[in-house]
């Protein structure tokens, strides 16, 4: 496929499709290797998807969160790892969006992720922390102009693939758990001595090992805003309306194979209703619920985005929460009806219908920020939260 003909077509859809023919040839082996998808990244750079988030005063093509959701949902239905990977680097790119453009090095540090379509990772999770993003036990160390950092990072995804990693801590030595800050720490600024095999059920080739990160950078490498702004106003949104676009997909292709498998039947069998019919309408309505979820929180983020009091708000917070508990919970009963409606078929890896990589992708979605630990959370707030009940708003 050549990418860089004159003649291809420039849409973001267009440029995702084309990745995602990439991945879907190599996600079995990156499943089954448990390997980095190194075909579909380097296509995502190839196609300029990586710095399509930032501004284009920085660089970049200012697309919207939805329209990076489109693409998740695209390149899902071929490797839910690739789209993973894509997910968390556009998440890190929305708090430099959202948190970094007025501040110089970071204004560079976008202009140089677009022209080397560099690949940002992540590293909130902690030994002793768990997922509890909102808190480190770790600190950043400033002395001049200089900040040094050491993080038991338990789970950093393609921590090795990655060309950044932003990382959380707190402020400083004296800082209370929850007063953090976020750093950008470039490759050649930081040491990974690995610490856990990321050798799991699902998501497979995201390659999430844990790591001893210890890093050393200029001090104005760190985020100018506190990370509790960061984490209610980019990350939280960003990261359960991406995750669940990419959750809908692995659902969406799930439905694609059992319902390419009745047609198969039905056409064996002419004027005859072939068994698995009715329940197909089943996971088509149930699609339907998980689409709409997901575009009403998107629809409801890009309103936020114009209002930051909104922004900021519990009811935004719980609605963001709502979409990722739905999307993660609702999406496994779809691929399980694909597994009954396709049956030894679907059970069988290397067959058309094969449906193990996505029930097992599929499963870590509930885990990913446990959806007991969100749910506590969301609780919380419903104690002065009024839920919002009305169909308009
Ligand atoms: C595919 C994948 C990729 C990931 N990539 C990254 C990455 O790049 N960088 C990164 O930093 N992290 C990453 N993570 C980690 C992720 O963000 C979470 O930190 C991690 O999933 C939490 O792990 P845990 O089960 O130990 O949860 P914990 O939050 O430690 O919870 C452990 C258990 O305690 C229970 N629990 C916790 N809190 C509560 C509560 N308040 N109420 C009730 N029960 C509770 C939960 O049921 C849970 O099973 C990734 C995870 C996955 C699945």
């Amino acid at each position: 496929m050549d990418l860089s003909s004159k003649s291809a077509d420039k849409s973001l859809k267009a440029r995702a499709t084309r990745v995602a023919a990439i991945a879907a040839v190599y996600a079995d082996d990156v499943d089954k290797a448990g390997r980095f998808p190194l075909e579909a990244i380097e296509a995502l750079k190839a196609e300029k998807l990586l710095g399509i988030q930032i501004p284009q005063d920085c660089g970049g093509e200012g697309r919207s969160t939805s329209e990076i959701a489109e693409l998740c949902t695209i390149i899902a239905q071929a490797c839910a790892a690739s789209a993973m990977i894509f997910a968390m680097h556009q998440i890190k790119v929305s708090s430099l969006v959202s948190h970094g453009t007025d501040a110089e090095w970071h204004r560079s540090f976008m202009r140089k992720v677009c022209d080397e379509q560099m690949l940002l990772g992540s590293a909130t999770t902690e030994g002793g922390i768990g997922g509890n993003l909102r808190n480190s036990i770790c600190a950043i160390e400033v002395e001049g102009d200089r900040c040094r950092l050491e993080k038991d990072a338990t789970v950093i995804s393609y921590g090795k693939h990655a060309d950044a990693i932003l990382i959380t801590s707190r402020a400083h030595k004296d800082a209370p758990p929850s007063d953090q800050v976020m750093t950008v720490f470039l490759k050649d600024q930081y040491t990974l001595e690995q610490t856990h095999v990321w050798d799991t059920m699902g998501m497979r080739g995201t390659c999430s090992d844990g790591f001893l990160f210890k890093g050393e950078a200029p001090a104005v490498q760190i985020l100018p805003k506190p990370f509790a702004e960061i984490a209610a106003q980019s990350m939280l949104a960003s990261s359960h309306l991406l995750w669940s676009a990419l959750w809908y997909g692995i659902a969406v292709d799930a439905f694609t194979k059992a319902q390419t498998f009745i047609r198969a039947a039905a056409r064996k069998a002419p004027g005859t209703q072939p068994p698995g019919l009715v329940q197909l309408a089943e996971m088509s309505s149930q699609l339907q619920v998980i689409r709409s979820n997901i575009q009403s929180g998107l629809a409801s983020h890009e309103q936020a985005l114009k209002d930051p009091d909104r922004l900021s708000s519990m009811g935004f917070a719980v609605a963001m929460n709502n979409v990722k508990i739905a999307s993660s919970e609702m999406i496994l009963p779809v691929i399980h009806q694909a597994l009954r409606i396709c049956g030894i078929m679907g059970y069988k890896n290397g067959t058309p219908f094969s449906l193990g990589r996505h029930l097992r992708d599929a499963h870590s979605a509930e885990l990913m920020i446990s959806n007991d630990r969100i749910l506590g959370n969301t609780s919380t707030m419903l104690l002065v939260h009024k839920q919002e009940t009305g169909l308009l708003g």
